[in-house]
């Protein structure tokens, strides 16, 4: 492939990160996690799928309004009030949206209500609807072929770039093979690879992938660990009643525990679920007060305990952040440690630990936390210390 081509990796290897609303972005250190169901079948469906994932790290959500559907006689979508849905779910739940156009008029309808539009498998070279997509200035997600390489892939991303739209995400969801235990097989090896090839975002969509909602969870903690940008997956409030793809659908609690189980996996990697922070607050319409009767509002004490769930996931994200730059800091004091050794000057440096604690202490506004803060720095500078003369000492290893 061209090394000219706009979608290819190049020297830097620097990413690529799509913004797909206010804050929400995607090839940073911020994972898109999107779930949704594979249809938009009703407002009532759409309100329990929002209400539900809204704050769980879940950056946006999934439904299909216009369906590439293997039988023309099967359910086709709900086409226009199906967006009028999604955008009134969005709305409430300020919920970016991601849903599937399969034509030119399509794309120029969703993309009013759409905050990504979705072109899937069947339409990866579907190279007049890419060269459409790419006049348009709307964040993509471009999801591989049935049977598509990865340079076919890259290729038909690039239809989309040299338009001039540069927001496009790639999707991984599985290609055919022999095999017929899953739907199709997670080509997590070609995510891996396609990192080399491209800068631009990778999802990894499980649910087609596999086809089987009891192998849903453990593909997106793999994918999440070999380095994907984000997932897709495919979640239903009454799982075995979808009117499509009812096999692969998950439930909500399924796709929480989802999202809990990826937390631990996102941080070993450098990665985070999007901050609830994000998401603004839910936006009650006169018409959603209304239509209160279903859905379920929280009491004082589930406030409060949903408060505690939100703070105590900002205080991991925080404590993650905290271990990495600690990690960053002991390395650069081993190396000052070398450093000295060669200059031949003595290894502590009191004036300057003084120096480094007051300057901490100055960058804290609140007194009190201040004062912690330095007797904080007073345990790092010690571990600083004792990680230089650990690395000056004679390897015991012959
Ligand atoms: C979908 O995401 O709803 C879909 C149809 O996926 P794919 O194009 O990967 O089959
Ligand atoms: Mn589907």
């Amino acid at each position: 492939m061209s090394n000219q081509m706009k979608a290819s990796q190049n020297e830097t290897k620097k990413r690529t990160i799509v913004e797909i609303a206010d804050g929400i972005t995607v090839g940073g250190r911020s994972l898109l996690i999107v779930a949704g169901p594979c249809s938009v079948e009703s407002e009532e469906q759409m309100e329990i799928v929002g209400s539900a994932l809204r704050g769980q790290g879940v950056s946006a959500i999934r439904g299909g309004c216009y369906k590439p559907r293997t039988s023309p006689y099967a359910f086709q979508g709900l086409g226009e009030e199906g967006l009028n849905i999604l955008s009134n779910m969005s709305k409430k739940y300020s919920l970016p949206i991601i849903t599937e156009v399969m034509s030119e008029k399509q794309a120029d309808i969703a993309v009013h209500t759409a905050d990504v539009l979705q072109i899937g498998s069947r339409n990866m070279q579907n190279f007049e609807l890419l060269k459409h997509i790419g006049t348009l200035r709307k964040p993509v997600i471009l999801k591989r072929g049935l049977a598509a390489t990865l340079e076919e892939l890259v290729s038909a991303a690039e239809y989309i770039l040299a338009g001039g739209n540069t927001q496009v995400i790639l999707c991984e969801r599985g290609i055919r093979s022999y095999d017929n235990q899953t739907r199709n097989v997670l080509d997590l090896g070609g995510v891996v690879a396609l990192r080399e090839m491209t800068h631009l975002p990778i999802l990894v969509d499980p649910s087609h992938a596999c086809g089987r909602r009891e192998l849903v969870a453990d593909l997106a903690r793999a994918a999440i660990a070999c380095g994907a940008d984000g997932l897709m997956i495919e979640c239903h409030p009454d799982p075995e009643k979808s009117v499509s793809d009812a096999r692969q659908a998950i439930s909500m609690q399924d796709m929480i525990d989802i999202l809990r189980s990826i937390e631990p996996i996102a941080h070993a990697v450098g990665r985070t679920l999007c901050s609830p922070h994000l998401i603004k607050p839910v936006q009650e319409t006169p018409d959603a007060e209304n239509a209160g009767n279903n859905v379920h509002k929280m009491n004082g004490y589930e406030s409060l305990m949903a408060e505690l769930k939100d703070l105590r996931r900002e205080i991991d994200r925080s404590d993650s952040k905290i271990a990495a730059l600690l990690e960053e800091r002991l390395t650069l004091a081993i190396r000052v440690g070398e450093l000295k050794q060669e200059l031949k000057i003595p290894s502590r440096d009191v004036a300057r630990e003084r120096e480094v604690i007051d300057l901490v202490g100055l960058s804290c506004s609140d007194p009190r936390i201040s004062a912690k803060v330095r007797s904080i720095y007073e345990r790092i500078m010690e571990a600083s210390r004792q990680l230089q003369v650990e690395n000056s000492l004679p390897s015991r290893v012959a």
